[in-house]
């Protein structure tokens, strides 16, 4: 069973009247308890993609499943209900709340999810401590180093129990001693079940997921093409040519 299953995904957006095509037909399914990197130049599509799986932004044309679901059938409440329990984000610069705690960060999905108090903040304290942040449950994101605060931000996305991690460049902003502690937790995460899609530059942090997805100008490149920033791009449906 896929996690996810993107067919035929376009996604233009309008740039003061001119039309950019950031996705231009991105085939991609996910599966269960998968790891899944996707790498490729800046403005290669990746963010778009990202959203595109999270929800937090439509398709221009293509069909999208998650959880087995056409998300564009859904009514927006059972959308948000959806992304809710099956999601869980991670970005580059990652987005807590500076006038919230640690421990409240962590507590907001499941206030969301309308959790009683004392069961939610039981739940945000042991995922903070599973994360090694037992001491820092208090501090503000400002108290905390950039490797704690994402260490925060994962312990916010998993509270919920999420099928499947959406990261955008979660090591971006960490050196990278700390990005390898970061990728570390995550493939802790990942082994016991919940599939993962990291948006990485880093070679060495794609090489240790199940899988990488190269994207250029929106597309996916061929298997099997070398995946140089700067190599050619196969003429459509001559990709066994130039590889030749
Ligand atoms: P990446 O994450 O690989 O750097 P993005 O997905 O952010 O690439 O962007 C892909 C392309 O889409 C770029 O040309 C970018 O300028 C354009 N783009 C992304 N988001 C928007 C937006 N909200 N409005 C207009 N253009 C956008
Ligand atoms: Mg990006």
């Amino acid at each position: 069973m896929n996690v996810l299953s993107l067919t035929g995904i376009c996604r233009s957006y309008d740039q003061g009247g001119t039309r950019v095509d950031a996705l231009r037909g991105v085939d991609l399914a996910v599966a269960e308890g998968e790891a899944v990197a996707i790498m490729g130049p800046s403005g290669s599509g990746k963010s778009t993609l990202l959203g595109i799986m999270g929800c937090l932004e439509p398709a221009t044309s293509g069909s999208y499943l998650l959880a087995g679901q056409d998300v564009s059938q859904l009514l927006p409440a059972a959308l948000a209900d959806l992304r809710g329990r099956f999601l869980g984000f991670v970005f580059q610069s990652f987005n807590l709340l500076p006038r919230l705690t640690a421990l409240e960060n962590v507590e907001l999905p499941l206030l969301y999810a309308r959790m009683p108090v004392r069961q939610r903040r039981q739940a945000a304290r042991d995922m903070l401590a599973a994360v090694g942040l037992a001491d820092r449950m208090d501090h503000l994101p400002s108290q905390l180093s950039g490797g704690q605060q994402q260490r925060v931000a994962i312990a916010r996305a998993l509270v919920n129990r999420p099928r499947l991690i959406l990261a955008d460049e979660p090591t971006g902003a960490l050196d990278t001693a700390t990005g390898r502690e970061i990728l570390s937790l995550l493939r802790q995460v990942n082994a016991r079940g919940t599939a993962l899609v990291v948006v990485t530059h880093d070679p060495a942090i794609a090489a240790q997921l199940d899988r990488c997805i190269h994207l250029r100008d929106g597309r996916v490149v061929p298997a099997g093409f070398p995946p140089v920033e700067d190599a050619p791009m196969p003429a459509d449906g001559h990709g066994a040519t130039a590889m030749a």
